[in-house]
């Protein structure tokens, strides 16, 4: 059995250690990589081309997400997929409505443009940021979407349509 880390290590780098960047409204996100090719464009404002783990809010917050920054979607990009630039960029791609009536790319993106229509929130100030240095998206995204609630099914704020999968990695912890 391949272990890509042990469970001490794991454990280790627990949600307090682990780092989240300064959350940012989607206009700004927006704004900035817009700028690409000017002296106002900052690489590294823009979600990096690895794995890792994401989160939408109504609220800016500081340090970890909670639930009082109402969170709203939880995703992640691992190790099979490890594009979290591009899963952010196919997020905001739905979020804006840019995508044919069956033919969305990302579900929470999807969810989120239904979800901002229905109760008149504007999109541009939707708060994003990711997580790096996470030594198991997928663990990461489990633990996210307990602690923030989780969806519609078990009563949360999250407009996941389902409970992220399970870790496969038989030594991680639920
Ligand atoms: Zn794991």
């Amino acid at each position: 059995m391949v272990r890509s880390h042990d469970q001490k290590s794991l454990r280790d780098a627990g949600a307090a250690q682990m780092t989240w960047t300064e959350p940012r409204t989607i206009r700004a996100h927006l704004e900035n990589a817009l700028a690409w090719g000017t002296e106002n464009w900052s690489g590294d404002l823009l979600p990096p081309e690895s794995n890792g783990v994401y989160v939408v809010t109504l609220r800016p917050w500081r340090g970890a997400p909670t639930g009082s920054a109402k969170p709203r979607y939880v995703g992640k990009a691992d190790a099979k997929d490890p594009r979290l630039r591009v899963r952010i960029g196919e997020l905001l791609i739905d979020l804006a409505g840019y995508q044919g009536s069956l033919n969305w790319h990302h579900q929470g993106g999807h969810s989120l443009c239904l979800h901002c229509e229905a109760h008149d929130i504007n999109p541009l100030y939707l708060w994003l940021a990711w997580e790096i240095d996470c030594p198991c998206p997928a663990c990461e995204e489990n633990r996210l979407y307990d602690e923030l609630g989780g969806g519609e099914r078990e009563g949360g704020p999250l407009v996941n349509a389902k409970r992220p999968e399970r870790c496969t990695q038989p030594e991680h912890p639920e």
